[in-house]
């Protein structure tokens, strides 16, 4: 069977730090800093995901635009066309996803709503696993 992201979320927890799109992109550096992230899934109050913000586009803003900037909504810069992935979606699916697409963050939704989200983190640590355990049936059929 191969790793889906079910088997990663039911490992590493379906807990996923979402804001509303009012929160400014001073308070989202807060929330990315206290919680040791690297993004937030904007939601709406029906908990759909409406957009997805992340440390890169925080550089970018500040970078263009400077400091003033943090006073802004997240909504004004979040990335709106998010790719989502499903919990059936596999550990290699997820992978083309993140290459393909250069992000580094893919939020889970089951039924229109936000219940996981897996980073890249997350990915090399599926893999790693999934490469030790390939190892180990190899070892465990030429020993047998
Ligand atoms: P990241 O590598 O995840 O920090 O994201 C790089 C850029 O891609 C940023 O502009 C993000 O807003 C955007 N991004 C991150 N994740 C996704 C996603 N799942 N779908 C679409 N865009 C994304």
């Amino acid at each position: 069977m191969p790793v889906s992201v079910r088997n990663m979320l039911d490992a590493k927890g379906r807990n996923v730090i979402s804001v509303s799109r009012e929160k400014t992109m001073g308070e989202v550096a807060t929330i990315l800093n206290q919680n040791r992230i690297g993004a937030v899934v904007i939601t709406s109050l029906e908990g759909r995901i409406a957009g997805i913000f992340t440390e890169r586009d925080l550089v970018r803003c500040v970078a263009e635009q400077g400091a003033a900037v943090l006073e802004k909504p997240v909504s004004t810069a979040m990335t709106t066309n998010v790719v989502r992935c499903r919990e059936d979606t596999t550990l290699n699916e997820l992978m083309e996803m993140m290459s393909s697409g250069r992000f580094r963050h893919v939020p889970v939704e089951d039924g229109g709503k936000l219940v996981g989200i897996m980073s890249i983190g997350d990915v090399v640590k599926a893999r790693i696993r999934e490469v030790e355990q390939e190892a180990e049936h190899i070892r465990a059929y030429i020993a047998g």
